[in-house]
């Protein structure tokens, strides 16, 4: 029996957001899913990591 390989990934993210209004605290949860596939990085990074 072959083994199917599927790239993917799931992410499942709670984050805890502050009402503007009553100023409480209360829980959110992301969750996302990807499908993607192995491409090198063409472009610079965009994001900026501290080289110093
Ligand atoms: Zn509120």
């Amino acid at each position: 029996m072959q083994h199917l390989v599927v790239i993917k990934g799931d992410s499942d993210v709670d984050v805890t957001l502050k009402c503007e209004r009553c100023g409480k605290n209360f829980n959110h949860n992301i969750h996302v899913t990807y499908c993607t596939s192995f491409a090198p990085i063409k472009k610079r990074s965009i994001f900026k990591f501290n080289s110093a």
